[in-house]
């Protein structure tokens, strides 16, 4: 038998290897193997893709024998192989590449190479006898590695290698399998006549059961030193097994009672009874969306099938997990990036060995190996974070739609501001419409009134209406929450004279003042440098321009000095521990108004929220992004749609621009009309959901070599050019990142075949034009900077 492998590597190709008798389990799709790769047979980690009987494409003897398959169970299902495949596909990316992006790291064996003394033979080298003598100190086996960094100098590792081919010293590779979470049990072997009283109680209880965790008889009064004495005996031995963290009991308990509105019941009933398509589940905060598709998760549990939550990154509160709890019990499968390697591999193994039917969890989430999905829920689709950024650049909602597809199972697409591509789908009924339209309780939405900041006085950023609803607020005991989209103080200085921009040296952006610190900050690479208040160039008083959630903080409390204020964004809430307690305090009441960014407007409910504030909400629309409207308006909406969750509640948008079409529909709660004008605009622009775009980049050290890069690119276009509309390369937005030059263009495909081959011939042709080039492919982008 010949089995097809998908190795880590950016290769877009699989191996064949032989499977030979000897393997320790049986060869089966989605399986690991342990198989020896390049010239030096070097041990790799692979995933079985496809098993044939005959192979036909090259002479049998060529073809190398696989080491060994480790498991007896499989690590993706033929459907997760299947969905790999698509991704690599549409997301220019290797077989190999995408499933070893989503393995945890634990499943990766790791060799690890030793060197002992053979011959104790006179050798002539300083180096040599460096090594021999380090060899002789310590008798046994050092690990290869250690040898290296004990004796300093270059060539350490060739006159090792050196001694190994004379046969002086010899090599021994260990293996690593898996980073099993595994625990100690005692296993009986043999009774034998004992007189301790401890080794005797021992002894019986391990009769009866036969093996049990050392943690266990250790609870049951059982010591160390009496299990030590009964291994030295023989009668019991220590071995280790395989435990999984944290699964607890299923139990479903439908414990919240609530019973569904009408509208929800029809959303729900047109999910259960839907064929596996896709919805859209859409409506104003507040307006049960959760609790409809919690229901239908719970029916497909009843059903016996499992549940796939995805969500995005800031929404994975304990209190959306609480939520979970409350319908499944405790064992739900949470998986996020923050979990540790070990636990990775355990929540990995539970979906593999259908230990749970619930899971819940970000982006990375998306090819759990759950056997019999009964349905997919991807919460707050519109969010940017389930684009990922890194290789292989997949975007989660997308290939979610698609996994459903393969699975052959029904997915939620839930939103209370949809992306535009999802409305747009839904409109022409590419997607299932299912809006709820009011809020479940009487809480009615909040009033909001549009602040025009070129018109009303104010103090700095503050309208006289938002300095006297802070205070009326206030007074009555309840929240204001002040919303800034940017964290620090302020951006960078100019001068007024010569126009002088303190900027980052590598990433040629402003940089933003964090007084907290006192250093100027670049919110791109993060590099920090002394603060500059005076020119550079001419020695004139910098002006400073834009406001930052420390700004505005330092501000509001010179505004309201007897107020308790306090910021929440990514700089207080980086320790976890603090992040929470500041979190508690803020819903315990004690403070009066908090400032915050997108962290402050997601995933917490603050119950005595009542005043929310967008300081400036129409700033990110002069930035060069075809989703600058849409991003203003889901901002605003989201925001606002804090306040008033449990009393009725106001809020307050401060808008240079009150006219412009997301601040108004959003204020309005039009948010039909801000779709079908968005929609409009898409259309006469040729942006998506009209177009399907890729941006190419390229990063360069030195300009100079741009030249060569455009030719080469030239060359390209002709052989893209039937399939995309390609654009000269330009510098990006963003010129320069850590020191190197970025080019992009922005590439669309009329249809989504015309993208699919055009990419493959991307795949294809790149690595060989650009050899040695920094360049990336993001299909599907959602940062055009
Ligand atoms: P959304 O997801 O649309 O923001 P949620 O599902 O979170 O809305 O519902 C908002 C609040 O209303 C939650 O506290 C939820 O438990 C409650 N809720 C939702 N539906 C009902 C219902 N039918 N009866 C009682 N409470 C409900
Ligand atoms: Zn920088």
């Amino acid at each position: 038998m010949f089995a097809e492998v998908a190795l880590n590597i950016p290769l877009d190709k699989t191996f064949i290897y032989k499977v030979p008798e000897t393997v320790s389990s049986k060869p089966e799709v989605g399986k690991r193997v342990i198989v020896p790769f390049g010239k030096s047979d070097f041990l790799k980690t692979g995933i079985i893709v496809s098993l044939k009987e005959t192979s036909s494409e090259i002479e049998e003897t060529y073809i190398k024998e696989i080491f060994d398959i480790p498991d007896d169970f499989v690590l993706f299902t033929e459907k997760n192989i299947k969905l790999a495949e698509e991704i690599a596909r549409r997301y220019a990316s290797a077989i190999g590449e995408v499933l070893f992006f989503f393995l945890p790291s634990g499943f990766i064996i790791e060799e690890t190479s030793y060197v002992y003394l053979k011959r104790n033979e006179h050798v002539k080298g300083k180096t040599e006898q460096q090594i021999i003598k380090y060899l002789k100190s310590k008798k046994g086996r050092v690990k290869l590695i250690t040898l290296v960094r004990a004796i300093k100098g270059k060539s350490t590792y060739s006159t090792v290698k050196n001694l190994i081919r004379k046969g002086i010293i010899g090599k021994e590779e260990d293996i690593t399998y898996t980073l099993l979470p595994t625990q100690k049990v005692a296993v009986l072997k043999e009774i034998k006549p004992v007189k301790g009283k401890k080794e005797l109680e021992a002894i019986e209880i391990l009769k009866k059961i036969k093996e049990i965790p050392i943690k266990d008889l250790n609870k049951r009064g059982i010591s160390y030193n009496t299990i030590k004495r009964l291994t030295n005996k023989g009668i019991i031995e220590i071995e280790e097994r395989e435990h999984l963290i944290d699964i607890k009991k299923q139990v479903l308990t439908d414990n919240r009672k609530i019973i569904l509105t009408a509208d929800q019941k029809r959303a729900l009933n047109a999910i259960l009874n839907g064929k596996n398509e896709t919805f859209l589940l859409y409506g104003v905060t507040g307006s049960g969306k959760m609790e409809v598709y919690l229901h239908a998760a719970l029916e497909t549990v009843k059903k016996g099938k499992s549940v796939l939550i995805l969500v995005p990154e800031l929404l994975l509160t304990p209190e959306l997990r609480a939520r979970v709890e409350s319908y499944f019990g405790e064992n739900i499968v949470v998986f996020h990036s923050k979990l540790s390697k070990k636990e990775l591999v355990s929540q990995w193994l539970k979906a593999v060995k259908g230990k749970s039917k619930v899971f819940i969890g970000t982006r990375m989430s998306l090819m759990l190996p759950i056997k019999d999905l009964g349905l997919i829920i991807v919460d707050e689709e519109q969010d940017t974070s389930y684009k990922e950024q890194q290789k292989p650049l997949y975007h989660a909602r997308e290939m979610a739609v698609k996994r459903g597809s393969i699975e052959k199972c029904p997915v939620i697409l839930v939103s209370a501001t949809p992306s535009v591509e999802s409305y747009y789908r839904a409109s022409i009924e590419k997607y299932r419409a299912l809006e709820l339209k009011k809020r479940v309780s009487n809480i009615p939405l909040p009033y909001i009134k549009v602040v025009n900041l070129k018109e009303e006085k104010r103090v700095g950023i503050f309208s006289e209406s938002l300095i006297s609803a802070i205070k009326n607020t206030v007074k009555k005991g309840e929240q204001v929450l002040l919303f800034i989209n940017r964290r620090g103080f302020f951006s960078s200085g100019f001068c007024p004279k010569c126009g002088f921009v303190a900027e980052c040296d590598d990433c040629a952006v402003p940089l933003v003042y964090h007084k907290n610190m006192n250093r100027l900050i670049c919110h791109i690479c993060g590099k920090k440098y002394k603060p500059l208040f005076r020119c550079p160039e001419c020695g004139t008083k910098l002006e400073f321009k834009g406001y930052g959630t420390e700004r505005v903080e330092e501000e509001v409390k010179v505004l309201f000095p007897d107020f308790r204020i306090v910021r929440l964004d990514q700089d207080t809430v980086k320790n976890p521990t603090k992040g929470a307690k500041l979190i508690a305090d803020i819903k315990n009441g004690n403070y009066d108004i908090i400032v915050g960014t997108q962290i402050a407007s997601k995933g917490h409910n603050f119950p005595k929220l009542t005043l929310v504030a967008v300081l400036m909400a129409d700033t990110g629309y002069l930035l060069p992004d075809f989703r600058s409207a849409e991003r203003t308006f889901q901002t605003i909406v989201h925001t606002t749609g804090r306040a008033g969750r449990f009393k009725p509640g106001a809020a307050i948008i401060q808008a240079f621009d009150p006219e412009n079409p997301a601040v108004k529909y959003a204020a309005e709660y039009k948010f039909d009309l801000f779709y079908k004008e968005e929609i409009e605009a898409r259309k006469i622009f040729n942006y998506p959901p009209f177009s399907y775009p890729v941006l190419l980049e390229f990063q360069i050290e030195k300009t100079s070599k741009f030249g060569k890069i455009e030719e080469k690119f030239n060359i390209l276009k002709e052989k893209i050019k039937p399939y995309f509309n390609v654009p000269p390369l330009n510098p990006a937005p963003i010129p320069k990142v850590s020191g190197r030059y970025r080019f992009i263009t922005f590439m669309r495909a009329a249809t989504e075949e015309n993208l699919l081959k055009g990419i493959e011939i991307l795949k294809r042709e790149m690595p060989v034009l650009f050899r040695g080039v920094r360049y990336r492919i993001d299909v599907d982008p959602v940062y055009l900077l």
